[in-house]
């Protein structure tokens, strides 16, 4: 058994939305190590809530989300920084750890690690957005092999210390989502409303396809989300607001497919299992995670990036793909024990490599 801290991300409190998909991840992660026996306490933003899991809330300001911000984008810290003071909480705490564990896409904690005398694990997730970043996370990798976990060999991909990633793809409570073989006539869109996640596209498709098309997620950037609308103003679109895992599993697997258009290499993309574990297909560009997780023509589509057209073509096709299919899929590779044996195998290593460079038992 191995006494784990989990460090979130510094964006938002857990269940706001705000976070993104690792708001989902840690809880899933932590859910994954409990089960395997091993004690686990979260330390995130003030707000957060999680059920049965020890959690240590922490207030301060937000950090600014990376995506946001452009390729030579400084490092920078708001007075008063959650991150900061998760961090000195993670300094005081650490005697009582066996490994910690780094949820936040920010500099600060890697530039931390050779400070701290606890083992350090890095889930990074996002591909390569800043050279800041870039060049942090690479020290670390070089600095301590096996310390970094990435969700999908696309993402790697974006990162020069690519072949040091562990690819811990992801994992999810398969009991919370139901399987759905009866859909209505409508698509699903799920994530942050945000110009990285190309909402735009699944509207200009669905309206070519003319379909209903239902929209979940925290709307990130307003200003993005009215330009939408404003272009569309006759597009069959509802938004439908963010929903907790149990009310919007039920609403997605009323859908006949998710479409997942990102413009950026989505490091993974959690709603492509989340839809599959309902039992819906989804419709993909060929690009980042969802690339790997989608089984062409078994489990919906992969569709060329960028392509409305391809989109279109895709929902024509829909009726080719077993919804059965699509949940025996889910449960094979991303089951929360499934991520647990990965998650084992990455700790593991890292834990050996540490003893290993300083002599102990
Ligand atoms: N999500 C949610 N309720 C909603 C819409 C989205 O809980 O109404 C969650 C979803 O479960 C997923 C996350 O938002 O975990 C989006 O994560 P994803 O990996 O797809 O994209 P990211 O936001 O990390 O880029």
């Amino acid at each position: 058994m191995a006494r784990l801290l989990l460090l979130s991300t510094p964006v938002g409190a857990i269940g706001s939305g705000l976070g993104g998909g690792v708001e989902l991840t840690l809880t899933n992660i932590a859910r994954s190590l409990i089960a395997l026996n091993h004690s686990v306490t979260v330390v995130a933003p003030e707000g957060s809530a999680l059920e049965d899991i020890p959690l240590i809330q922490i207030p301060g300001h937000l950090q600014i989300t990376a995506q946001s911000q452009g390729r030579d984008a400084l490092v920078t810290l708001p007075p008063n920084s959650v991150l900061g003071k998760m961090w000195d909480y993670a300094r005081h705490n650490q005697s009582d750890y066996d490994v910690i564990i780094n949820f936040a896409y920010d500099w600060l904690p890697f530039y931390l690690t050779p400070f701290f005398d606890c083992a350090i694990a890095h889930l990074v997730s996002m591909g390569s957005l800043t050279d800041a970043m870039d060049h942090i996370i690479e020290q670390v990798a070089s600095s301590f092999p096996t310390t970094i976990a990435v969700h999908s060999l696309a993402q790697a991909e974006t990162f020069r210390f690519k072949d040091a990633c562990f690819n811990l793809k992801n994992g999810f409570d398969l009991t919370q989502y139901q399987f759905n073989p009866t859909p209505k006539h409508q698509l699903a869109w799920v994530g942050r409303i945000a110009p990285e996640k190309g909402l735009e596209d699944a509207v200009a498709a669905i309206e070519k396809a003319r379909i209903p098309l239902k929209i979940w997620g925290v709307i990130q950037d307003e200003s993005y989300w009215q330009s939408i609308q404003a272009n569309y103003p006759d597009a069959a679109i509802e938004y439908c607001g963010f929903l907790p895992t149990q009310d919007l599993q039920k609403a997605l697997g009323e859908s006949q497919a998710l479409l997942m258009t990102p413009r950026w290499v989505e490091a993974f993309g959690n709603v492509a299992i989340e839809a599959l574990a309902c039992g819906v297909p989804v419709i993909a560009y060929r690009r980042g995670g969802p690339a790997e997780i989608v089984k062409d023509g078994k489990t919906g589509w992969l569709v060329e990036p960028d392509s409305i057209e391809g989109l279109v073509s895709a929902i024509a096709k829909l009726d080719h793909i077993d919804r059965a299919m699509c949940r025996q899929d889910a449960e094979l590779e991303y089951s929360l024990s499934a991520m647990g044996n990965r998650l084992e195998i990455w700790l593991d290593r890292i834990v050996q490599s540490r003893n290993s460079s300083f002599g102990c038992a």
